[in-house]
């Protein structure tokens, strides 16, 4: 009988990965502040806490899903989070984007009760999540890695390993974050620009989808663009959180990132507007409003 695993973070990604791990015969304890959202991996035989420590198997393994940096760290550090419990050589696999100087302050609490922070952020939305095909940057160290690899070949297709420093997985995930929104301002502005000269937006995406920018981030967002599909995968809030945790990240190794500071301020004006649980690929309407483009 394996050991139970603990899962915390039950939203739209967690829910996913959760199920995959119950499907592949791991026994899980899992906890969500919103217990509702629990009740299918109960119903697949998941043992529900009502706590975040009480999902923890002292000296085993568990995983985080949760969305920003306060509620990892709350989960982690409260009186009833998952620290105290985890004991000696209990692994954190923390799944979450958040910033690398958090990781690396849990990772110190961790190191000071003997056990280990494992930084594992995932590239893909929740359709690649529930069909386990999530890519996962993963740093820390090198025997927790290794005893966390079974779990995570459940929960994705690749693992790309950037070695022992804690926050390395988290700087890299920030960087395509990054590199996936300025596509989409770049996009929104190429179209626009096409739409206001008579051009039809849908056909210029799939030129670019099909010659020079033939790859997942151009096809998939241009499409939601050009058919105004902004149902959330990845909430537009969240990815407010990530630029400026990128921009964070920036500022303390004194790098200016122009180029981000400018969809930072695309993302605050939809916020404004109210669109923070619209897919972040609407940000691109900041730009055809800017345009006058209905
Ligand atoms: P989500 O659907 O909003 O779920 C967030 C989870 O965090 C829920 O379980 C929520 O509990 C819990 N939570 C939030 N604040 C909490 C707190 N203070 N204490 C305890 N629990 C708290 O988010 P998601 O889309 O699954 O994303 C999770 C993480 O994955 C984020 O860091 C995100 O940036 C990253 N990510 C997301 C995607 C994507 O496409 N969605 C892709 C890659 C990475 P409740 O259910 O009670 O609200």
């Amino acid at each position: 009988m394996k050991q139970p695993i603990g899962f915390i973070g039950l939203g739209n990604m967690g829910l996913q990965m959760a199920n995959n791990l119950i499907d592949a015969g791991y026994k899980l304890k899992v906890y969500n502040r919103t217990a509702e959202k629990a009740q299918p991996l109960i119903e697949k035989g998941a043992e529900l806490a009502d706590a975040p420590a009480d999902a923890v198997t002292p000296g085993g393994i568990v995983i985080t899903m949760l969305s920003n940096d306060d509620a990892v760290e709350s989960v982690v550090l409260e009186d009833d989070g998952i620290l105290k419990q985890l004991g000696k050589d209990g692994i954190h696999l923390s799944m979450s984007t958040i910033a690398p100087s958090t990781a690396e302050k849990l990772a110190q609490a961790h190191q000071e009760v003997g056990s280990y922070y494992l930084a594992s952020p995932v590239l893909g939305r929740p359709d690649a999540a529930e069909a386990a095909r999530l890519n996962i940057c993963l740093s820390g160290n090198s025997t927790a890695k290794e005893r966390v690899q079974p779990l995570l070949k459940v929960m994705g297709q690749k693992v790309y390993d950037f070695g022992d420093t804690i926050g390395s997985a988290n700087v890299v995930k920030l960087s395509v974050n990054f590199s996936i929104v300025a596509a989409i301002e770049a996009m929104a502005e190429a179209f626009t620009l096409a739409e206001k000269n008579g051009v039809e937006p849908a056909k210029v995406a799939e030129l670019f989808g099909e010659t020079l920018f033939s790859c997942t981030v151009y096809k998939g967002y241009g499409k939601q663009i050009v058919e105004h599909d902004y149902k959330p995968g990845f909430k537009l809030s969240l990815g407010l959180k990530d630029i400026t945790l990128a921009l964070q990240t920036a500022q303390a190794c004194n790098m200016p990132m122009p180029l981000a500071s400018l969809v930072h301020d695309q993302f605050l004006a939809a916020m404004a507007k109210g669109r923070g649980d619209m897919d972040w690929a609407a940000i691109a309407l900041e730009v055809s409003e800017a345009a006058g483009v209905e």
